[in-house]
């Protein structure tokens, strides 16, 4: 619902009201994100906060007024579905809290970073790496805020070892849907901090962030090993997420090549190994390959570690390609990559304005196969992919399950995500129908998937995605923390409700 602003533009306090931008041009931003799918209603005014104190005021306003209305935090517009809009509403520009430097301090001592919830992964890094220490699991683009990735989990080829991001978190500052701050960690206010952890911007604002660190490495080595089986390709993967610390690769991603998929990544294979890889593509439908690293501070000592590992694995003979790189150009290499390709664009390539119908699934390792047959065999099988498909395991493990964020019930699971890049709208339809014949062939087949960076939009599907237990628990929380549904209302869990009202609502 989307409240007239005549209902509380007039009341607005006076510390924060120059901060509220309501001009129509700065709206332009804040109505199409990453995705580039979703249209909706634009928010009434822009909020560009210079401290965690005016988000509170902004949020006590809100829940305070006679007519309570959605306050979306946007961290960098990464997400793909609207999850960061406010319809009629509020967004607050979290990069306005960037513009007066960087809130990261490092503790060395206490290997830990205190980092503002709008800072950049990126920012971050560079910060602790200065001080030679890095995070220890880390997603693989950068450029997403620290608020908005926790909001969500936060994965990438570390989290076989040490988790996703959010089990890197020892503390929280949140500001609430009722405009309260509140510090919270396991021992403090812990049904808030677990709360917020996958919680899908609906329990509060992050505003700062303790998140615990490790030294950084000198160097990386950086493989990529192709397979033409599908069996050894995830047999290896798996043997080498069961690997614990110093042995085994630090990193652990792979993905499939469809249909004779040439690569092309001058950021990471010579001409010589592009045309070599590319000959082998041309014989077969479907290829694969691992990706994996590791960290080291002695040449010598990787020689031999990496050298006893691949004689272990199933690749093809002779293609496995490596490099070495420094620490952050590796955790940084997508951005990289991604700005080459940018750059190198031409023509039907490039697209002004590019779309991305994203799917991303948590698929139990007992049904990997079943998703090769089904999925990359089936219902890809005539795709011409324009984006790549990452398909690597982690270890449950490794996750919390006391937070609210999801993941498939057994012990090994893969994530399997087709990042598309679509250029036309009639594309983007296209790739999403081949979404949606995937969720639609899980469920079919009872593969009890969890999508990562959900999108639903009626109540019976999130309670099926969080399950009976945490959708109850996550439901109480919401009462408590955001009453009247303000927070994060793209993400389409809970509706925004009448002041009368003492309970949230939820979708019909
Ligand atoms: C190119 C690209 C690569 C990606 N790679 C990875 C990856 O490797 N691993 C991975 O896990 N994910 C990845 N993602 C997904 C990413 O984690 C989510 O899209 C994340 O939400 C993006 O963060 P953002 O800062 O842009 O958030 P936004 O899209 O701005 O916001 C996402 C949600 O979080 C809420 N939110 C934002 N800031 C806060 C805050 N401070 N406190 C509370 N709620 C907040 C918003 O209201 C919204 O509901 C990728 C996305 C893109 C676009």
């Amino acid at each position: 619902m989307v409240i007239p602003i005549s209902q509380w533009i007039d009341n607005i306090p006076r510390g924060i009201a120059s901060k509220l931008n309501f001009d129509g041009d700065s709206m332009a931003p804040f109505v199409t994100d990453y995705g580039g799918i979703n249209r909706a209603a634009p928010p009434t005014a822009i909020f560009c906060p210079s401290s965690a104190e005016d988000i509170a005021a902004l949020l006590r306003f809100a829940y305070d007024s006679d007519s309570p209305f959605p306050v979306a935090a946007w961290g960098n517009g990464g997400s793909t579905r609207g999850q960061a809009f406010a319809p009629g509403g509020v967004v607050i520009n979290m990069a306005a809290l960037r513009v007066g430097g960087r809130r990261i301090s490092v503790s060395v001592d206490g290997m830990y970073v205190d980092v503002g919830g709008e800072q950049l992964w990126i920012s971050v890094l560079e910060e602790t790496l200065r001080h030679g220490l890095s995070l220890r699991s880390c997603v693989d683009y950068l450029y997403l805020t620290v608020g908005g990735t926790l909001s969500n989990g936060g994965i990438g080829g570390m989290v076989f070892r040490h988790g996703p991001h959010v089990c890197s978190v020892l503390e929280l500052d949140v500001i609430t849907g009722k405009g309260e701050m509140i510090t919270c960690s396991p021992e403090l206010n812990s049904d808030l901090f677990y709360g917020v952890l996958g919680g899908l911007g609906q329990l509060g604002v992050i505003t700062r962030a303790r998140i615990g660190l490790r030294s950084a490495p000198a160097r990386v080595r950086w493989l990529r090993l192709f397979y033409t089986d599908f069996d050894s390709f995830t047999r290896d993967q798996e043997f080498l997420i069961s690997l614990s610390h110093p042995d085994g690769f630090d990193y652990i991603e792979g993905q499939a090549l469809l249909n004779h998929q040439k690569v092309d990544d001058p950021t990471f294979y010579s001409n010589e190994d592009t045309e070599r890889i590319n000959r082998l593509a041309a014989e077969f439908d479907r290829m694969y390959f691992l990706e994996g690293a590791v960290f080291f501070d002695s040449a010598s000592e990787a020689d031999q570690k990496v050298e006893g590992l691949l004689k272990q694995l199933s690749f093809n003979p002779g293609f496995a390609i490596s490099k070495d790189v420094n620490h952050l150009d590796f955790l940084n290499r997508v951005h990289i990559e991604m700005t080459h390709r940018q750059s190198s664009m031409t023509g039907d390539d490039s697209c002004t304005t590019c779309f991305h119908p994203w799917i991303h699934i948590l698929v139990p390792m007992s049904r990997i196969r079943d998703i090769h047959d089904g999925v990359l065999k089936g219902i890809l099988q005539n795709t011409i992919p324009k984006g790549v498909i990452l398909f690597y395991p982690m270890n449950k493990n490794r996750w919390n399950d006391i937070m609210t964020g999801v993941a498939p019930d057994e012990e090994v699971f893969y994530t399997v995500e087709s990042l598309w890049t679509a250029s036309t709208e009639e594309e983007w339809k296209s790739f999403d129908a081949r979404n949606n014949e995937i969720i639609e062939f899980c469920d079919r087949q009872g593969i009890k998937f969890k999508k990562y960076w959900p999108h639903y939009t009626t109540q019976a599907d999130w309670e099926r995605h969080f399950g009976l237990t945490k959708w109850k628990k996550f439901v109480q929380l919401k009462q408590r923390y955001d009453p009247k549904a303000v927070l994060s209302p793209g993400q389409q869990i809970f509706k925004v409700i009448e002041h009368q009202a003492t309970h949230v609502s939820m979708h019909a």
